[in-house]
């Protein structure tokens, strides 16, 4: 089940209960999500744990102040930023939550997602993007309205499709132009003006490989925060077409077949791993 991937709520659901900080908490310090860049900063070494009592490390100057955001093992649960440039002080360090460090298991990384995708969208809704009046929160919720003119808020998430394209026993992979050499993942883009997901698939397809695909298939979706998409899974098969990279924001697409794919494409705890995994083995051609 998609449901149950890192950084989706299915995740975290016995340990945090989400509240918006204007809803009651009880006001012990409880525990502090400290984000620098998109990683968490732990203790080193003792069992990792978000840090408990509210103490920042000394060094860590935050950005914005804390905030709360929810209930973590059902005391408050406050985030806060610190500068990427900030010196930890020695018992302290940042482990990235997207990387590959399995230090940070994925009930840490998926609350330090959230933390950091709130974080992002409160750092940004400070004015009103029609008028520049200053906004205000909408109780119990995460939305802001403008006293000024009117206008109401919500986080701002972006639908972002990723298929899988099989033909056989290979499977479609590309290469975009900002990854390292070897680095390769599924096919994948965000949503445009007037399309259906099927229609951003297709043409997401076409632009970064060159080929059409049919016989699209949902298979599920995964909350993405960096800083804040919905991944939305698919499979298709391939239609017709010579693989094309279009040179610009892809440099390589190619087959790969499904037993000799190229070494972990798309990060551990991403669908496009997910994907693969689950969906990356062509049972019909397997069979005998
Ligand atoms: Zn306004």
């Amino acid at each position: 089940m998609s449901s149950s991937l890192p950084f989706n709520t299915m995740m975290i659901r016995s340990l945090f209960t989400p509240l918006s900080p204007d809803q009651e908490m009880d006001d012990t310090p409880g525990f502090l999500a400290v984000l620098q860049g998109n990683s968490l900063v732990v203790p080193i070494g003792a069992e990792q744990e978000l840090l408990r009592d509210g103490s920042l490390p000394a060094a860590g100057v935050p950005e914005d102040g804390t905030l709360r955001i929810g209930l973590w093992r059902g005391k408050p649960l406050r985030a806060v930023r610190i500068a990427v440039d900030a010196e930890l002080p020695g018992e302290y360090e940042a482990l990235p939550f997207q990387g590959p460090d399995v230090r940070l298991d994925n009930t840490l990384a998926t609350i330090a997602g959230r933390a950091a995708q709130i974080l992002h969208w409160e750092r940004r809704s400070r004015f009103c993007s029609h008028c520049g009046g200053e906004l205000v929160r909408i109780p119990a919720g995460w939305g802001k309205r403008c006293p000024a003119c009117g206008d109401i808020h919500f986080p701002h998430i972006h639908p972002c499709i990723i298929v899988l394209v099989r033909h056989g026993a290979e499977l479609l992979l590309i290469r975009n132009a900002a990854w390292s050499a070897g680095r390769f993942s599924l096919v994948a883009g965000f949503l445009d003006f007037g399309e259906s997901l099927e229609e951003c698939l297709q043409r997401e397809v076409r632009e970064e490989a060159g080929i059409e695909v049919t016989n699209i298939r949902y298979v599920g979706s995964q909350s993405w925060p960096f800083p804040s998409q919905q991944m939305i899974g698919f499979l298709a098969d391939y239609a017709g077409g010579e693989v094309k990279p279009d040179g610009v924001e892809v440099v390589e697409a190619d087959w790969f077949h499904e037993d000799a794919l190229p070494q972990s494409p798309g990060g551990k705890r991403s669908i496009a791993r997910w994907i693969i995994d689950t969906y990356g083995k062509c049972e019909e051609i397997r069979t005998p």
